[in-house]
């Protein structure tokens, strides 16, 4: 299948709708043209400074949680439910930007990152990783191999398909990143560029060891307070215990079980549910810019055998440019350089964090935009 041409949008905060009344979509739309929004619907705690757009309050923070109004009858079967972010109030800001996408002629995809939802763990708790020593992560993130985590991802998802989006951005969706690698700051700029140093994987001291992932590798035979055992001898001793690998076998096999699994049963997403329907179809999910695991789908997933059957590879491609002002003119062009190369690839191209940039990076966009649609 040929990849999808590409499709320029604006990763949107309902936050910044809300304080602003539209005018930065009213540039966006006007000046780079853009064909779509991504709009973060559920998000962990965050924190935006952007001087140059709202003078009067710069700061925006919030807790995190749904940045909409649930439905609570869709959450009933999964048992718990993420509250909503507290600056959000009464207000319906989602369907009125819904509303607004839809008579600007613009799609909506929304970005859900359920893990690390403070209020997840509140009532409960054993959805959080742990360490080999049994300690919960700190920021806590929910572990994928919990099933009870995976029901309220699917009832997320559903409550939201109400909205009739195009799709869904589920980027934060891995296994075993307790403890990321770090990746370099000018890497992270431009998140295509980081996947191959994400791809080699997260260390020893990024496993998790909460009851959900032991009990997947006790059903397939691996004794998971071996492997637990083998990673606390090797953090200890380690000279940086945040890139240490451990080559044990056990803890090898602890690691490919569990990757396994939470990629099949992330997988069941997008299978078909009956008459060829299926909750989400792959071409309706962005594959994360970041390399796998840290992301959807989960490595593991597309490597043959934990591709359910009549499971698919097709996800739609996803590139993301963080909008920060370009130090010069150089630094300019080769933003509009790397954004005409994406594009090349098709998918979604996003631009985040405009708020926090000049105003004036608009006129950057904007050729970026344009060079971009001619073919470079
Ligand atoms: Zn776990």
């Amino acid at each position: 299948m040929p990849p999808m041409p590409a499709q320029f949008g604006l990763h949107y905060p309902l936050w910044n709708h809300s304080r602003e009344a539209g005018g930065l979509l009213d540039r966006a739309c006007g000046e780079i043209g853009i064909d779509h929004l991504t709009i973060p619907v559920v998000t962990g705690p965050l924190q935006q400074f952007r001087p140059g757009w709202f003078g009067d309050a710069p700061s925006f923070v919030t807790e995190g949680g749904l940045h909409f109004r649930p439905d609570s009858r869709r959450y009933a079967v999964a048992g718990a439910r993420p509250r909503m972010a507290r600056w959000l109030g009464q207000r319906a800001i989602l369907e009125e930007v819904c509303e607004e996408a839809q008579r600007r002629g613009l799609g909506i995809w929304l970005w859900v990152e359920l893990r690390r939802v403070p209020t997840l763990f509140e009532p409960e708790r054993h959805f959080a990783q742990r360490s080999a020593w049994g300690d919960p992560a700190q920021p806590p993130s929910a572990c994928i191999s919990n099933a009870g985590f995976r029901e309220l991802l699917h009832a997320v998802i559903a409550d939201l398909e109400t909205r009739a989006p195009r799709g869904f951005a589920l980027p934060d969706l891995a296994l075993d990143d307790l403890q990321p690698v770090p990746v370099c700051d000018a890497a992270a700029c431009h998140e295509s560029a980081a996947v191959d140093k994400a791809g080699e994987g997260s260390g020893a001291a990024s496993l998790c060891y909460c009851p959900a992932c032991r009990a997947v590798a006790a059903e397939h035979g691996v004794d998971a307070e071996a492997a637990a055992r083998a990673v606390r001898v090797v953090l200890c001793d380690a000279g940086d215990w945040r890139v240490a690998r451990v080559g044990d076998p056990v803890v090898e096999r602890y690691a490919s079980v569990r990757l396994a699994a939470g990629a099949a049963a992330l997988h069941r997403l997008a299978e078909p549910l009956g008459a060829g329907r299926c909750m989400v179809a792959t071409e309706r999910l962005q594959r994360s810019p970041m390399a796998q695991p840290a992301g959807f789908p989960l490595r593991g997933a597309l490597d043959g055998q934990a591709l359910p059957p009549g499971g698919s590879s097709a996800y739609v491609g996803h590139s993301r440019f963080c909008c920060r002002s370009p130090a010069d003119d150089r630094a300019a062009q080769a933003f509009v350089r790397d954004v005409s190369e994406a594009s090349a690839r098709g998918g979604i191209i996003d631009f985040f964090n405009l708020e926090e940039a000049h105003p004036r990076l608009m006129d950057v966009l904007r050729q970026a935009v344009r060079y971009a649609r001619r073919g470079g």
